[in-house]
C-alpha cells in the first residue's frame, strides 16, 4: 500500500475544548489521539489564521514570509493597505514542494490559497475568495464536480459577525459549510486513488467561537446559564467529530492523519480603544474628529505632531511615524526609535483594566520573534491582556469616556485567538499515545515531508515530530 499523509486541519479548534474539556463526547479524534502524538501547538506571532496556516504549511515565520496578518501595510505610506492572499506567498509550501517531486496532492479550503495556484493534483480555495462565480478551483474544470458533488460548495460562513435576530440563520450556514466541505472530502477519498498527500482546512470551529462564545463559556463576561445555545460549540464539535469519523472510515492503514488547528480561542472580555489610548498619552494628534467611528487612515490625522498610531483586530499593530521612512515621519531612527518603543512597551506592560488592576498586556518586537524581517511590518505587536482583550481601531467623533469599551466597532465577536492550537497525529494504527510538548506550527510541514519519507529542505524552521524523531533534538 502507498504511504499516504491526510491533514484535517480545523481553523480555531482550541486545546481547552478538545483536550480538557470534551475529549470522552469526542470518540473519533480521542481514537487518534489514544494511537497517536498530540499536544498544543504554538501559534505565530500574531496568531491569526493569515499568516499561521502559511507559516505551518512552508516551515517559515512570518517575517520570512514577509506579510503579519490579513491586512498589511503595502509601503510606508499612511493607508495604503492590501489583503495578503495567495499571491504574496513566495516560499514553497509542502504541495508545491511534493509536487515538483511528483507527488499527488489534494487541497480544499486550505486559508491563503485564493487565487489558486497550479499544482499536481487538485486544490479548492480557501475563505477568502470572494464568491463560487470565481475561479476557486485548480484546474479550472474541476470546479463543476465541486459542485455537483455538494450543491453548491460554500467557502466561508459569510457575515458570521451577525446581530442576535441572525444567529440562527448563521449556525445554520455553519453547519451546512462543514456538511458540504466534508462531503466533498469524502468523495475525493473515495474517486481519486492515487493522492499522496490530502489538505482540507474547516473554518467553521473559528467561525462558531467567534459567535457564541459568549452562550458556552460560564467565565465570560456576557455568558447568561440556560440560554438556548448554551451546548451550540459542544454540539458543533460533535458534529465535526462524527464527520471526521466518516472520512477516517474511508482511510487506509498506511494513511498518516493529522488534525491541527493555527490557533486557539479564548473568552474575550473587551476591547481596548487603542488610538484613542495613543491619543490620551499625546502619541497620535488629530487636526479633528470624524463625524462617524473610523480608522486611523479615514481620519483627519497631524502626521507632523504624530509619534505613533495603531491598529484594531484580536491584537493590536503599533507603527511609528519616523523620519525619511513615513511621509511625514517625526521620529528620528536610531537612539530615538528605540527610546520611543522603549517607552510604549513599558506603558503598555504597565496598562491597567477597567477596573484598575493590571492586565497582563504582552507587547513583542517584530525583530525578536522572526529569524528575518521582510515587508512591511508594524514596530510592535501588542496582546491587550494577554489576548483576554482585543484592540478596537475606531477614532470616535467625541473623545470616549474612557479607552475600554464592551462593544466591538466591527460587529459582536465573543471570542479572542490563542496562542495555542491544536496538534493530533496518528501514524499508523496502533501506536500509543504519547503527549508531546514544545510543539510549534511551523514543525507541521517537515513532519509531513518526513512521513512521505522525502526530504525535508534545509530552510525549514520547525523540527521533524514522528515518533522515531521525538526527543531526539
Ligand atoms: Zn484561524
Amino acid at each position: 500500500m502507498k504511504k499516504r499523509v491526510m491533514i484535517i486541519g480545523l481553523d480555531c479548534a482550541t486545546p481547552q475544548l478538545v483536550f480538557d474539556r470534551w475529549l470522552d463526547d469526542l470518540p473519533n479524534i480521542k481514537s487518534l489521539i489514544e494511537g497517536g502524538i498530540w499536544g498544543k501547538l504554538r501559534s505565530t506571532d500574531p496568531p491569526i489564521t493569515v499568516p499561521a496556516w502559511m507559516s505551518m504549511m512552508t516551515s517559515k515565520d512570518p517575517g520570512t514570509l514577509g506579510f503579519y496578518g490579513l491586512r498589511n501595510r503595502v509601503d510606508y505610506s499612511y493607508d495604503k493597505m492590501s489583503t495578503a492572499n495567495s499571491t504574496f506567498v513566495k516560499e514553497p509550501t509542502v504541495w508545491d514542494i511534493l509536487s515538483e517531486r511528483g507527488k499527488k496532492v489534494i487541497l480544499i479550503g486550505v486559508p491563503q490559497t485564493y487565487p489558486p495556484k497550479p499544482v499536481n493534483g487538485e486544490m479548492v480555495t480557501c475563505f477568502l475568495t470572494p464568491s463560487t462565480d470565481k475561479q476557486f478551483t485548480y484546474p479550472a474544470s474541476f470546479k463543476d464536480e465541486v459542485q455537483r458533488v455538494t450543491g453548491g460548495y460554500i467557502l466561508d460562513a459569510v457575515g458570521f459577525r451577525a446581530d442576535e435576530e441572525e444567529k440562527d440563520r448563521v449556525l445554520k450556514t455553519i453547519y451546512d459549510m462543514t456538511e458540504k466541505r466534508f462531503r466533498l472530502a469524502r468523495h475525493m477519498v473515495e474517486t481519486r486513488s492515487d493522492w499522496d498527500f490530502f489538505m482540507m482546512v474547516e473554518m467553521g470551529p473559528d467561525r462558531i467561537h467567534h459567535m457564541f462564545w459568549k452562550y458556552t463559556d460560564p467565565d465570560h463576561p456576557k455568558y447568561v446559564a440556560g440560554n438556548k445555545y448554551e451546548s451550540c460549540i459542544y454540539d458543533y464539535y460533535k458534529f465535526v467529530d462524527s464527520r471526521i469519523g466518516e472520512l477516517l472510515a474511508k482511510l487506509d492503514e498506511e494513511t498518516s492523519v493529522l488534525i491541527v488547528s493555527d490557533h486557539g480561542a479564548r473568552a474575550m472580555v473587551g476591547g481596548v480603544c487603542f488610538n484613542e489610548w495613543l491619543i490620551n498619552e499625546g502619541y497620535l494628534v488629530l487636526k479633528s474628529r470624524p463625524a462617524a467611528p473610523a480608522p486611523v487612515e479615514k481620519c483627519d490625522v497631524d502626521w507632523s505632531q504624530t509619534k505613533a498610531w495603531g491598529s484594531g483586530g484580536y491584537y493590536a499593530r503599533l507603527m511609528i511615524n519616523v523620519k525619511g521612512r513615513e511621509p511625514q515621519g517625526v521620529i528620528e531612527r536610531g537612539a530615538e526609535y528605540e527610546g520611543i518603543r522603549a517607552e510604549l512597551i513599558e506603558k503598555l506592560r504597565a496598562l491597567p483594566d477597567h477596573n484598575g488592576n493590571l492586565m497582563d498586556t504582552q507587547v513583542v518586537r517584530p525583530e525578536d520573534v522572526y529569524k528575518e524581517v521582510r515587508g512591511v511590518p508594524p514596530d510592535l505587536f501588542v496582546y491587550f491582556g494577554n489576548l483576554a482583550w482585543r484592540s478596537v481601531g475606531s477614532i470616535w467623533p467625541a473623545q470616549p469616556e474612557s479607552v475600554y469599551t464592551f462593544e466591538n466597532d466591527t460587529g459582536p465577536d465573543d471570542a479572542n485567538h490563542d496562542y495555542h492550537g491544536i496538534f493530533i497525529m496518528r501514524e499508523r494504527p496502533g501506536e500509543q499515545s504519547l503527549q508531546a510538548e514544545g510543539l510549534n506550527l511551523k514543525d507541521v510541514a517537515p513532519t509531513v515531508l518526513s512521513l512521505l519519507g522525502e526530504a525535508v529542505p534545509a530552510d525549514m524552521e520547525g523540527k521533524v515530530r514522528t515518533r522515531d524523531h521525538l526527543g531526539k533534538d
